[in-house]
Protein backbone atom coordinates (compact mmCIF):
# COMPACT_ATOMS: atom_id res chain seq x y z
CA UNK A 1 0.00 0.00 0.00
CA UNK A 2 1.95 3.22 -1.27
CA UNK A 3 1.21 5.88 1.65
CA UNK A 4 1.53 8.79 -1.33
CA UNK A 5 -1.51 7.15 -3.18
CA UNK A 6 -5.18 9.36 -2.48
CA UNK A 7 -8.61 7.58 -2.80
CA UNK A 8 -11.03 9.44 -4.33
CA UNK A 9 -14.87 8.81 -2.24
CA UNK A 10 -18.40 9.74 -3.71
CA UNK A 11 -20.48 10.53 -1.25
CA UNK A 12 -19.41 11.34 2.70
CA UNK A 13 -22.16 10.13 4.89
CA UNK A 14 -21.54 7.82 8.00
CA UNK A 15 -20.00 5.08 5.81
CA UNK A 16 -17.64 7.86 4.03
CA UNK A 17 -16.97 8.85 7.41
CA UNK A 18 -15.89 5.79 9.47
CA UNK A 19 -13.44 4.84 5.95
CA UNK A 20 -11.75 8.35 7.16
CA UNK A 21 -11.47 7.62 10.39
CA UNK A 22 -9.63 3.77 9.47
CA UNK A 23 -7.38 5.84 6.62
CA UNK A 24 -6.33 8.19 9.30
CA UNK A 25 -3.94 6.04 10.82
CA UNK A 26 -2.40 4.59 7.87
CA UNK A 27 -1.77 8.31 6.64
CA UNK A 28 -4.36 7.15 3.17
CA UNK A 29 -5.07 10.48 2.26
CA UNK A 30 -9.27 10.44 1.44
CA UNK A 31 -10.74 13.30 -1.07
CA UNK A 32 -14.28 13.43 -0.67
CA UNK A 33 -16.87 14.65 -3.06
CA UNK A 34 -20.48 16.07 -0.97
CA UNK A 35 -21.52 19.10 0.74
CA UNK A 36 -19.45 20.68 2.83
CA UNK A 37 -20.61 19.89 5.98
CA UNK A 38 -20.88 15.92 5.34
CA UNK A 39 -20.05 13.68 8.17
CA UNK A 40 -17.07 12.32 6.22
CA UNK A 41 -15.31 16.00 5.70
CA UNK A 42 -16.46 16.79 9.57
CA UNK A 43 -13.43 14.17 10.86
CA UNK A 44 -10.77 14.73 7.70
CA UNK A 45 -9.80 18.27 6.70
CA UNK A 46 -7.91 17.91 3.38
CA UNK A 47 -7.47 20.18 0.70
CA UNK A 48 -8.42 17.74 -2.27
CA UNK A 49 -12.37 17.84 -1.21
CA UNK A 50 -14.61 18.36 -3.77
CA UNK A 51 -18.06 20.56 -2.90
CA UNK A 52 -21.27 19.08 -4.86
CA UNK A 53 -23.22 16.40 -5.60
CA UNK A 54 -21.90 12.68 -6.13
CA UNK A 55 -24.70 12.48 -9.33
CA UNK A 56 -22.80 15.36 -10.87
CA UNK A 57 -20.47 14.19 -13.70
CA UNK A 58 -18.56 17.53 -13.99
CA UNK A 59 -17.09 17.24 -10.30
CA UNK A 60 -17.14 13.76 -10.37
CA UNK A 61 -14.37 14.59 -13.20
CA UNK A 62 -12.76 17.29 -10.60
CA UNK A 63 -12.62 14.61 -7.85
CA UNK A 64 -10.84 12.09 -10.16
CA UNK A 65 -8.83 14.57 -11.33
CA UNK A 66 -7.67 14.99 -7.51
CA UNK A 67 -6.54 11.39 -7.14
CA UNK A 68 -5.40 8.10 -7.92
CA UNK A 69 -8.26 5.64 -7.63
CA UNK A 70 -11.96 6.05 -7.09
CA UNK A 71 -14.21 4.23 -4.91
CA UNK A 72 -17.34 4.76 -3.72
CA UNK A 73 -19.77 4.78 -0.38
CA UNK A 74 -23.13 5.20 -2.16
CA UNK A 75 -24.23 2.85 -5.42
CA UNK A 76 -26.57 5.28 -7.20
CA UNK A 77 -23.87 7.12 -9.24
CA UNK A 78 -23.91 7.92 -12.61
CA UNK A 79 -21.33 5.20 -13.81
CA UNK A 80 -21.43 6.70 -17.57
CA UNK A 81 -18.57 9.05 -16.06
CA UNK A 82 -17.02 6.15 -14.01
CA UNK A 83 -16.51 4.00 -16.99
CA UNK A 84 -15.22 7.36 -19.23
CA UNK A 85 -12.78 8.03 -16.09
CA UNK A 86 -11.85 4.04 -16.07
CA UNK A 87 -11.41 3.75 -19.52
CA UNK A 88 -9.74 7.12 -20.75
CA UNK A 89 -8.52 8.80 -17.70
CA UNK A 90 -9.74 11.97 -16.91
CA UNK A 91 -8.14 15.54 -17.79
CA UNK A 92 -5.67 17.72 -15.90
CA UNK A 93 -4.55 20.76 -15.78
CA UNK A 94 -1.10 21.92 -15.10
CA UNK A 95 -0.15 25.22 -13.44
CA UNK A 96 1.24 26.82 -16.80
CA UNK A 97 -2.30 25.99 -18.98
CA UNK A 98 -1.39 22.84 -20.22
CA UNK A 99 -3.55 19.53 -19.77
CA UNK A 100 -2.44 16.22 -19.43
CA UNK A 101 -4.61 12.75 -18.94
CA UNK A 102 -3.95 10.98 -15.95
CA UNK A 103 -5.33 7.22 -15.46
CA UNK A 104 -7.50 6.76 -12.59
CA UNK A 105 -8.97 3.66 -11.50
CA UNK A 106 -12.30 2.88 -10.27
CA UNK A 107 -13.10 0.05 -7.76
CA UNK A 108 -15.63 -1.31 -7.44
CA UNK A 109 -15.19 -1.56 -11.05
CA UNK A 110 -18.32 1.07 -12.94
CA UNK A 111 -20.01 -2.47 -14.51
CA UNK A 112 -20.56 -4.07 -10.92
CA UNK A 113 -21.74 -0.71 -9.81
CA UNK A 114 -24.14 -0.67 -13.38
CA UNK A 115 -25.61 -4.15 -12.91
CA UNK A 116 -26.34 -2.94 -9.06
CA UNK A 117 -28.10 0.19 -9.40
CA UNK A 118 -30.88 -2.28 -11.24
CA UNK A 119 -32.06 -4.71 -8.87
CA UNK A 120 -34.13 -6.92 -11.23
CA UNK A 121 -30.97 -6.92 -13.61
CA UNK A 122 -28.43 -7.48 -10.58
CA UNK A 123 -30.83 -10.65 -9.49
CA UNK A 124 -31.12 -12.01 -13.16
CA UNK A 125 -27.77 -11.90 -13.46
CA UNK A 126 -27.35 -13.76 -10.16
CA UNK A 127 -30.20 -16.15 -10.92
CA UNK A 128 -28.53 -17.00 -14.85
CA UNK A 129 -25.12 -17.88 -12.68
CA UNK A 130 -26.84 -20.50 -10.71
CA UNK A 131 -27.02 -18.35 -7.09
CA UNK A 132 -30.34 -19.17 -5.46
CA UNK A 133 -32.82 -16.12 -5.81
CA UNK A 134 -36.35 -15.35 -5.48
CA UNK A 135 -38.20 -15.97 -8.22
CA UNK A 136 -39.26 -12.27 -10.21
CA UNK A 137 -41.01 -10.98 -12.78
CA UNK A 138 -40.67 -8.16 -14.47
CA UNK A 139 -43.62 -5.34 -14.42
CA UNK A 140 -45.26 -2.85 -17.07
CA UNK A 141 -45.83 0.52 -15.87
CA UNK A 142 -48.13 3.43 -16.66
CA UNK A 143 -51.30 1.98 -17.85
CA UNK A 144 -50.83 -1.19 -18.04
CA UNK A 145 -48.77 -2.05 -14.68
CA UNK A 146 -52.43 -3.09 -13.29
CA UNK A 147 -52.87 -5.44 -15.34
CA UNK A 148 -49.03 -6.71 -15.23
CA UNK A 149 -49.09 -6.89 -11.56
CA UNK A 150 -52.33 -9.04 -11.97
CA UNK A 151 -50.56 -11.39 -13.61
CA UNK A 152 -47.62 -11.59 -11.21
CA UNK A 153 -50.26 -11.90 -8.05
CA UNK A 154 -51.54 -14.77 -10.19
CA UNK A 155 -48.17 -16.42 -10.42
CA UNK A 156 -46.84 -15.93 -6.46
CA UNK A 157 -50.39 -15.43 -4.35
CA UNK A 158 -49.97 -13.49 -1.54
CA UNK A 159 -48.65 -11.91 -0.82
CA UNK A 160 -45.22 -10.94 -3.13
CA UNK A 161 -43.12 -7.82 -2.88
CA UNK A 162 -43.45 -5.01 -5.40
CA UNK A 163 -40.16 -3.58 -5.68
CA UNK A 164 -39.17 -0.18 -8.06
CA UNK A 165 -35.91 -1.68 -9.95
CA UNK A 166 -33.77 1.41 -9.07
CA UNK A 167 -32.84 3.86 -6.04
CA UNK A 168 -34.38 2.08 -3.66
CA UNK A 169 -32.59 2.39 -0.24
CA UNK A 170 -33.61 1.39 4.01
CA UNK A 171 -37.26 -0.11 2.22
CA UNK A 172 -37.57 3.08 0.22
CA UNK A 173 -38.87 1.37 -2.70
CA UNK A 174 -40.96 -1.36 -1.58
CA UNK A 175 -44.06 -2.49 -1.23
CA UNK A 176 -45.88 -5.29 0.44
CA UNK A 177 -48.72 -6.75 -1.91
CA UNK A 178 -51.17 -8.25 0.42
CA UNK A 179 -54.24 -8.66 -1.82
CA UNK A 180 -55.85 -7.49 -4.56
CA UNK A 181 -56.86 -4.43 -2.64
CA UNK A 182 -53.46 -3.42 -2.54
CA UNK A 183 -53.01 -3.19 -6.41
CA UNK A 184 -55.26 0.29 -7.28
CA UNK A 185 -52.90 2.13 -4.19
CA UNK A 186 -49.65 0.38 -5.83
CA UNK A 187 -50.42 1.84 -9.45
CA UNK A 188 -50.93 5.33 -7.26
CA UNK A 189 -47.42 4.94 -5.66
CA UNK A 190 -45.36 3.48 -7.90
CA UNK A 191 -46.91 3.76 -11.36
CA UNK A 192 -44.13 6.38 -12.59
CA UNK A 193 -41.64 3.99 -11.58
CA UNK A 194 -39.72 1.00 -13.27
CA UNK A 195 -40.74 -1.84 -11.40
CA UNK A 196 -40.74 -5.58 -10.67
CA UNK A 197 -42.14 -8.30 -8.80
CA UNK A 198 -40.72 -10.44 -6.27
CA UNK A 199 -42.08 -13.58 -4.69
CA UNK A 200 -42.12 -13.68 -0.74
CA UNK A 201 -39.61 -15.97 0.75
CA UNK A 202 -40.93 -16.92 4.04
CA UNK A 203 -37.38 -16.41 6.04
CA UNK A 204 -36.51 -17.84 9.32
CA UNK A 205 -34.07 -14.88 9.74
CA UNK A 206 -32.12 -12.39 7.28
CA UNK A 207 -28.15 -12.96 7.36
CA UNK A 208 -25.65 -10.74 6.04
CA UNK A 209 -22.02 -11.61 4.76
CA UNK A 210 -19.39 -9.23 3.92
CA UNK A 211 -16.47 -10.45 1.34
CA UNK A 212 -13.62 -8.68 -0.01
CA UNK A 213 -12.32 -9.33 -3.02
CA UNK A 214 -9.01 -8.48 -5.00
CA UNK A 215 -8.43 -9.18 -8.73
CA UNK A 216 -5.38 -9.04 -10.73
CA UNK A 217 -5.06 -5.85 -13.56
CA UNK A 218 -6.69 -8.83 -15.82
CA UNK A 219 -10.05 -8.34 -13.51
CA UNK A 220 -9.95 -12.05 -12.56
CA UNK A 221 -10.44 -12.65 -8.73
CA UNK A 222 -7.14 -12.98 -7.07
CA UNK A 223 -8.86 -13.41 -3.21
CA UNK A 224 -12.47 -13.99 -1.95
CA UNK A 225 -12.18 -13.70 1.86
CA UNK A 226 -15.58 -13.56 3.92
CA UNK A 227 -16.16 -12.10 7.59
CA UNK A 228 -18.50 -14.28 9.64
CA UNK A 229 -22.03 -13.62 8.89
CA UNK A 230 -24.50 -12.45 10.66
CA UNK A 231 -28.17 -11.81 11.78
CA UNK A 232 -29.53 -8.68 10.21
CA UNK A 233 -33.22 -7.48 11.85
CA UNK A 234 -35.39 -5.09 10.10
CA UNK A 235 -38.32 -2.90 11.06
CA UNK A 236 -40.22 -1.03 8.32
CA UNK A 237 -37.69 -1.80 6.02
CA UNK A 238 -34.84 -0.35 8.17
CA UNK A 239 -31.88 -2.59 9.57
CA UNK A 240 -32.30 -1.68 13.41
CA UNK A 241 -30.11 -4.88 14.97
CA UNK A 242 -27.12 -7.08 14.03
CA UNK A 243 -26.12 -9.78 15.62
CA UNK A 244 -22.96 -12.19 15.49
CA UNK A 245 -23.12 -14.84 15.46
CA UNK A 246 -26.74 -15.29 14.03
CA UNK A 247 -28.91 -16.64 17.33
CA UNK A 248 -30.93 -19.68 17.29
CA UNK A 249 -29.54 -21.32 13.79
CA UNK A 250 -26.98 -24.32 13.59
CA UNK A 251 -22.73 -22.86 13.48
CA UNK A 252 -23.20 -24.48 9.98
CA UNK A 253 -25.39 -21.84 8.68
CA UNK A 254 -23.11 -19.41 8.68
CA UNK A 255 -20.64 -20.96 6.55
CA UNK A 256 -23.70 -22.01 4.14
CA UNK A 257 -24.12 -18.40 3.88
CA UNK A 258 -20.20 -17.46 3.51
CA UNK A 259 -20.04 -19.87 0.66
CA UNK A 260 -23.18 -18.41 -0.93
CA UNK A 261 -22.27 -15.33 -0.53
CA UNK A 262 -18.15 -15.85 -1.90
CA UNK A 263 -19.91 -17.46 -4.77
CA UNK A 264 -21.60 -13.94 -5.76
CA UNK A 265 -19.28 -11.85 -5.38
CA UNK A 266 -17.01 -13.96 -7.40
CA UNK A 267 -19.44 -12.78 -10.41
CA UNK A 268 -18.87 -9.37 -9.90
CA UNK A 269 -15.63 -6.80 -10.92
CA UNK A 270 -13.29 -4.73 -9.31
CA UNK A 271 -11.90 -4.68 -5.61
CA UNK A 272 -13.35 -3.82 -2.21
CA UNK A 273 -15.59 -5.26 0.00
CA UNK A 274 -19.45 -6.09 -0.92
CA UNK A 275 -22.11 -7.32 1.72
CA UNK A 276 -24.70 -9.94 0.62
CA UNK A 277 -27.47 -9.82 1.83
CA UNK A 278 -29.41 -13.16 2.50
CA UNK A 279 -32.39 -15.16 3.48
CA UNK A 280 -32.54 -17.92 5.46
CA UNK A 281 -35.45 -19.77 5.07
CA UNK A 282 -37.64 -21.73 6.92
CA UNK A 283 -36.56 -24.93 4.89
CA UNK A 284 -32.83 -24.49 5.53
CA UNK A 285 -31.95 -22.83 2.70
CA UNK A 286 -30.01 -20.24 1.87
CA UNK A 287 -31.25 -17.12 -0.93
CA UNK A 288 -29.71 -14.06 -2.18
CA UNK A 289 -31.74 -10.52 -1.54
CA UNK A 290 -29.25 -8.01 -2.87
CA UNK A 291 -25.59 -6.84 -2.98
CA UNK A 292 -24.26 -3.98 -1.74
CA UNK A 293 -21.03 -2.69 -3.43
CA UNK A 294 -19.38 -1.11 -0.46
CA UNK A 295 -19.07 -1.18 3.77
CA UNK A 296 -22.56 -1.79 4.71
CA UNK A 297 -24.95 -1.38 7.96
CA UNK A 298 -24.57 -4.72 8.56
CA UNK A 299 -20.77 -5.14 9.13
CA UNK A 300 -20.06 -2.00 11.60
CA UNK A 301 -19.59 -3.87 14.24
CA UNK A 302 -16.19 -5.20 12.64
CA UNK A 303 -14.46 -1.85 13.51
CA UNK A 304 -14.30 -3.51 17.21
CA UNK A 305 -15.01 -7.09 16.49
CA UNK A 306 -12.40 -7.31 14.08
CA UNK A 307 -10.37 -4.97 14.94
CA UNK A 308 -7.34 -5.30 12.93
CA UNK A 309 -9.33 -5.40 9.53
CA UNK A 310 -12.62 -3.60 10.22
CA UNK A 311 -14.49 -3.53 7.08
CA UNK A 312 -13.30 0.03 6.12
CA UNK A 313 -9.87 -1.35 6.76
CA UNK A 314 -10.39 -4.30 4.08
CA UNK A 315 -11.79 -1.61 1.55
CA UNK A 316 -8.49 0.55 1.61
CA UNK A 317 -6.02 -2.41 1.64
CA UNK A 318 -8.01 -4.14 -1.01
CA UNK A 319 -8.61 -1.35 -2.99
CA UNK A 320 -4.76 -0.33 -2.23
CA UNK A 321 -4.15 -3.90 -3.21
CA UNK A 322 -1.76 -3.93 0.24
CA UNK A 323 -1.72 -7.19 2.31
CA UNK A 324 -4.72 -9.37 3.47
CA UNK A 325 -5.06 -11.99 6.12
CA UNK A 326 -5.72 -15.70 4.96
CA UNK A 327 -9.08 -15.37 6.84
CA UNK A 328 -10.79 -12.87 9.56
CA UNK A 329 -10.73 -14.56 13.34
CA UNK A 330 -12.69 -12.10 15.36
CA UNK A 331 -11.31 -11.27 18.71
CA UNK A 332 -14.48 -11.58 20.54
CA UNK A 333 -17.05 -14.49 20.82
CA UNK A 334 -20.41 -12.23 20.34
CA UNK A 335 -21.41 -8.99 18.78
CA UNK A 336 -24.29 -6.66 18.65
CA UNK A 337 -24.87 -3.71 16.61
CA UNK A 338 -28.01 -1.44 17.34
CA UNK A 339 -28.90 1.41 15.00
CA UNK A 340 -29.27 4.90 16.74
CA UNK A 341 -32.28 6.49 14.21
CA UNK A 342 -33.98 9.52 14.73
CA UNK A 343 -37.43 9.69 16.04
CA UNK A 344 -39.99 12.20 16.74
CA UNK A 345 -37.85 15.07 18.44
CA UNK A 346 -34.54 16.47 17.34
CA UNK A 347 -33.73 14.88 20.90
CA UNK A 348 -35.30 11.70 21.14
CA UNK A 349 -32.62 9.60 21.09
CA UNK A 350 -30.54 10.97 23.64
CA UNK A 351 -31.78 8.76 26.11
CA UNK A 352 -30.02 6.10 24.16
CA UNK A 353 -26.90 8.20 23.84
CA UNK A 354 -26.96 8.46 27.71
CA UNK A 355 -27.51 4.89 28.45
CA UNK A 356 -24.82 3.37 26.13
CA UNK A 357 -22.54 5.90 27.74
CA UNK A 358 -23.29 4.45 31.31
CA UNK A 359 -23.35 1.06 30.84
CA UNK A 360 -20.29 -0.84 32.21
CA UNK A 361 -19.23 -4.69 32.81
CA UNK A 362 -16.73 -7.58 32.81
CA UNK A 363 -16.00 -9.13 29.51
CA UNK A 364 -18.34 -6.76 27.44
CA UNK A 365 -17.89 -3.71 26.07
CA UNK A 366 -20.55 -0.72 24.76
CA UNK A 367 -19.03 1.75 21.73
CA UNK A 368 -20.61 4.64 21.06
CA UNK A 369 -20.93 6.01 17.24
CA UNK A 370 -22.44 9.50 16.35
CA UNK A 371 -22.31 10.80 13.09
CA UNK A 372 -22.58 14.22 13.21
CA UNK A 373 -26.35 14.17 11.33
CA UNK A 374 -29.09 16.23 12.06
CA UNK A 375 -31.96 14.04 13.28
CA UNK A 376 -34.78 13.04 11.50
CA UNK A 377 -37.48 10.46 11.87
CA UNK A 378 -36.10 7.15 10.73
CA UNK A 379 -32.62 8.28 10.05
CA UNK A 380 -29.66 6.47 10.67
CA UNK A 381 -27.83 9.15 12.95
CA UNK A 382 -25.32 6.85 14.99
CA UNK A 383 -25.44 3.17 16.20
CA UNK A 384 -23.56 1.17 19.07
CA UNK A 385 -21.52 -1.69 18.85
CA UNK A 386 -21.52 -4.01 21.94
CA UNK A 387 -19.01 -7.29 22.13
CA UNK A 388 -18.84 -9.86 24.65
CA UNK A 389 -16.55 -12.92 25.60
CA UNK A 390 -19.43 -14.75 26.45
CA UNK A 391 -22.51 -16.20 24.37
CA UNK A 392 -24.59 -14.05 22.19
CA UNK A 393 -27.54 -14.77 24.57
CA UNK A 394 -25.53 -13.13 27.81
CA UNK A 395 -24.70 -10.19 25.51
CA UNK A 396 -28.58 -9.66 24.21
CA UNK A 397 -29.43 -9.94 27.81
CA UNK A 398 -26.96 -7.10 28.79
CA UNK A 399 -27.73 -5.23 25.79
CA UNK A 400 -31.65 -5.21 26.52
CA UNK A 401 -31.91 -1.78 27.55
CA UNK A 402 -30.55 -0.27 24.74
CA UNK A 403 -33.04 -2.61 22.53
CA UNK A 404 -35.88 -1.35 24.64
CA UNK A 405 -35.31 2.10 24.45
CA UNK A 406 -34.10 2.06 20.25
CA UNK A 407 -38.16 0.55 20.46
CA UNK A 408 -39.54 3.37 22.04
CA UNK A 409 -37.79 6.14 19.96
CA UNK A 410 -39.07 4.23 16.90
CA UNK A 411 -43.00 4.28 18.22
P1 LIG B 1 -31.35 -1.58 1.64
O1 LIG B 1 -31.38 -0.40 2.57
O2 LIG B 1 -30.88 -2.84 2.31
O3 LIG B 1 -30.67 -1.30 0.34
P2 LIG B 1 -33.72 -1.93 0.02
O4 LIG B 1 -34.57 -0.71 -0.03
O5 LIG B 1 -32.87 -2.21 -1.16
O6 LIG B 1 -32.89 -1.91 1.35
P3 LIG B 1 -34.57 -4.71 0.21
O7 LIG B 1 -33.26 -5.17 0.73
O8 LIG B 1 -35.01 -5.15 -1.13
O9 LIG B 1 -34.72 -3.12 0.30
O10 LIG B 1 -35.72 -5.10 1.24
C1 LIG B 1 -35.77 -4.56 2.56
C2 LIG B 1 -36.30 -5.63 3.50
O11 LIG B 1 -37.61 -6.05 3.07
C3 LIG B 1 -35.49 -6.93 3.49
O12 LIG B 1 -34.35 -6.82 4.32
C4 LIG B 1 -36.54 -7.90 4.01
O13 LIG B 1 -36.74 -7.74 5.40
C5 LIG B 1 -37.80 -7.43 3.29
N1 LIG B 1 -37.94 -8.14 1.98
C6 LIG B 1 -37.43 -7.75 0.80
N2 LIG B 1 -37.75 -8.62 -0.19
C7 LIG B 1 -38.49 -9.59 0.37
C8 LIG B 1 -39.13 -10.79 -0.12
N3 LIG B 1 -39.05 -11.12 -1.40
N4 LIG B 1 -39.79 -11.55 0.78
C9 LIG B 1 -39.87 -11.21 2.10
N5 LIG B 1 -39.31 -10.10 2.60
C10 LIG B 1 -38.63 -9.30 1.79
MG1 LIG C 1 -30.85 -2.15 -1.40
MG1 LIG D 1 -31.53 -4.53 1.43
Amino acid sequence: MSPSTTIGLLGGGQLGMMLCESASPLNVPIAVLDAENAPAKQINSNKHHVTGSFKDPAKIRELAANCDVLTVEVEHIDTQVLEEIATHGVQVSAADGSTTTKKVAVHPSWKTLRLIQNKYEQKDYLGKQGIPIAEQLALDSGDSMLASMKEASAKFGFPWMLKSRKDSYDGRGNLKISSEADLEHAVSEFGSLSCYAEKWVPFEIELSVIVIRTEDDEGNTKRLIPYPAVETIHEDNICSRVFMPPRNVAPDVSEQAQKVACSVVEKLWGRGVFAVELFFTKDGKVVVNEIAPRPHNSGHHLIEAVPYMSQYKAQLTAILDGPLPEELQPHVSSSIMINILGGANADSHDRLVEKAKSMYANNMAVYLHLYGKESKPSRKIGHITLTGLGTIAELEEFAQPLIKIAEEIRQ
